[in-house]
Formats: structure tokens, sequence, C-alpha cells
């Protein structure tokens, strides 16, 4: 029976984000777990490198996400202040937090910051129900 069920598709299912270790396959944050910030101006951000001539250049892409602190960055729940991230299944290193804060290479600050470097994690979209996504937490 060809209902017209393909008009609810987009209302059952969202589509989402989420980052798994590139090691283990597990997923280490999903997009609602991303903290954004604004592209910095790059290399002008940077004191400590000398300024270069084109400065028009545009900042560089951003080689990492930050995350809210999740449940598996143990080091985090420790109440460690500064500490890299491993992956809690494979321990493979995924990137490093810091209360106080880090700079994205974009030269953008992030605090506090729980950086995960994007060459060590996929990213890949799924689809959720609604009841799966309200059960997820
Ligand atoms: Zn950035
Ligand atoms: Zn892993």
């Amino acid at each position: 029976m060809e209902e017209a069920n393909n008009s609810n598709v987009g209302t059952d299912l969202k589509p989402q984000m989420i980052y798994r270790c590139k090691k283990c396959r597990r997923i280490v944050a999903a997009e609602e777990n991303v903290v954004l910030h604004e592209r910095g101006e790059g290399e002008k951000c940077f004191k400590w490198k000398k300024r270069t001539k084109g400065m028009d250049k545009e900042p560089p892409e951003c080689s990492s996400i930050f995350v809210e602190p999740m449940k598996w960055m143990q080091a985090v729940e420790e109440g460690t202040n500064e500490e890299k991230l491993q992956c809690i299944g494979c321990k493979a290193r995924l990137g490093s937090f810091n209360w106080a804060g880090m700079q994205c290479n974009c030269g953008a600050w992030v605090n506090p910051a729980f950086q995960l470097h994007k060459s060590r994690i996929d990213e890949c979209r799924i689809y959720l129900t609604a009841e799966q996504d309200a059960a997820r937490n």
C-alpha cells in the first residue's frame, strides 16, 4: 500500500552529524555536543608568530572541533584541569581539553575547550527517529 508516508519522513527522521573515533568507530560526540566558535583571524591572532606578508589570507580551516564535556572523558570526570583526551574504547588520542580555554588553529579562543582533532575522528550523518533521539539522554 502506497500511503503518502514519504511526506512524513522529514519529521520522523532527523539527520544528525555524529563523530566517531577513527580507530574503533565508537561515537565520541554528536552534532548537538559541538560547541561552535567564530572563526578567528588565523595567524594574525597568534602574537608569537611573525605577521606574514599576505595579510588578507583566509583563516585556515579549523582542524578540530570543540565539544561539551562528555561522559567518556575520564580525565574530565576526575577533575583534571588540562589533559589529553583518549578514546575510552581504544585509548587513541583524540584531542585534549583545558578548562582555561584553548586556541583553535583558526585563531579563535574556545573557553573551556574540549578539542577533538578532525584527523582522529570520522564525521558521519545518521538518521534518528524522534523516539531514538528522545531515548538517548
Ligand atoms: Zn577554529
Ligand atoms: Zn577509539
